[in-house]
């Protein structure tokens, strides 16, 4: 069987990478990877199922531990990938999305260069200021300290493997598909069929 493919989707806060996320792990079956984080629970997220939500000690003893694939500090917080749960679905053939910060996105581009990696930008910095001021999850403080973040985070872009503007959803939705198609294809490539395309290439000089 062949190993799933993981795909490494990277959008600053704000950018509305829910919905293009939904419909694509629907769409292609991918399995979302749950990651750890130290960040308290927002009203109505579940324990396991948004997050697991970590007490600083746990989470620096996972670290101690090598329990994650990746992690990053993110305004304030720490996030991690739990990285036996990844390695497990993807042994099963499952792919897999992580949907990381640019930090842990770029350590993990060096780790596994196979990863498939998609930056959602927003369409601009006063657009995603205004979708974290709508959504209304966080503080007036805390959403400048995300802009300020996306700010850094954005010239990074430059260096995934596609990169998607979300200013309008359909649009943005649809490219996203684009990415999971083209991504599919070049990993048939990559994987393990391409040592037999090489020896058929090869075969009658
Ligand atoms: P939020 O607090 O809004 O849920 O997430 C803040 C940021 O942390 C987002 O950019 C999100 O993509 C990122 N994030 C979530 N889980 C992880 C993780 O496991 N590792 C890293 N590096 N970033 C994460």
């Amino acid at each position: 069987m062949n190993r799933g493919t993981l795909y490494i989707v990277t959008a600053p806060s704000g950018c509305g990478k829910g919905t293009i996320l939904e419909n694509a792990a629907d769409k292609h079956g991918l399995v979302y990877s749950v990651s750890a984080t130290t960040r308290h629970p927002r009203a109505g997220e579940i324990d396991g199922v948004h997050y697991f939500f970590k007490s600083r000690e746990e989470f620096e003893k996972m670290i101690k531990d090598d329990g994650f694939l990746e992690y990053a500090e993110y305004c304030g917080n720490l996030y991690g990938t739990p990285r036996a749960a990844v390695e497990k679905l993807l042994d099963e053939g499952k792919d897999v999305l992580l949907e990381i910060e640019v930090q842990g996105a770029m350590n993990i581009m060096d780790k596994l260069p196979q990863a498939a990696t998609v930056f959602i930008l927003p369409p601009s910095i006063k657009e995603l200021r205004r979708r974290l001021l709508k959504r209304a999850t966080e503080m007036p403080e805390v959403v400048e300290q995300r802009v300020k973040q996306a700010i850094c985070e954005i010239p990074f872009a430059k260096y995934f493997d596609f990169v998607i503007i979300n200013d309008d959803i359909d649009n943005a939705i649809r490219d996203f598909d684009a990415c999971i198609a083209a991504a599919k294809h070049l990993r048939k490539c990559r994987g393990k069929d391409i040592d037999n395309k090489i020896t058929e290439v090869l075969k009658n000089e």
